[in-house]
This record gives C-alpha cells, structure tokens and sequence, in this order.
C-alpha cells in the first residue's frame, strides 16, 4: 500500500496568492505532503473510546504542501 499521498491541490483558494506562487518551501504542517494525519477520538457501542487516524487535507497549506505562512495564525 501506498503510503506517501500528493498534494490535493496545486494552488490554494486565493487568487494569485504569493505563498502559492513561492517555490521551495515545504508546508511545516505537513511536511510538503498535502496532507495531515490527526486522530478521532471515536466511541464505540459498547462506551469504549478509541482514537481512530484519519488522513485530511492538510490546512496549514490548503493541500498544496507549500509553505503559507503564520497568516492563518493570528
Ligand atoms: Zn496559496
Ligand atoms: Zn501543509
């Protein structure tokens, strides 16, 4: 099984967005990946919760794997 994922998206929603248009810098969410691995806590029938992995479009980047800055930060 394929384990490393492309980036979902070449760009990010923002029409000529500099961070998108900038080459070399990697996502620091994600790595350059495009994608984020955070866990679910899920409960199960019987009250046990588990935490299950699921695998999303990294936000950091808006999926593109590129580095967009801390301008979602503040
Ligand atoms: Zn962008
Ligand atoms: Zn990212």
């Amino acid at each position: 099984m394929k384990s490393t994922r492309e980036p979902t998206h070449t760009r990010c929603a923002i029409s000529a967005c500099g961070w998108c248009d900038r080459n070399g810098d990697l996502c620091r969410f994600c790595a350059g990946t495009g994608w984020w691995r955070p866990e679910r806590p899920h409960r199960e029938v019987n009250g046990l919760v588990v935490w299950h992995r699921v695998d999303e479009p990294c936000r950091g980047c808006a999926g593109t794997g590129k580095e967009h800055g801390s301008t979602a930060a503040s």
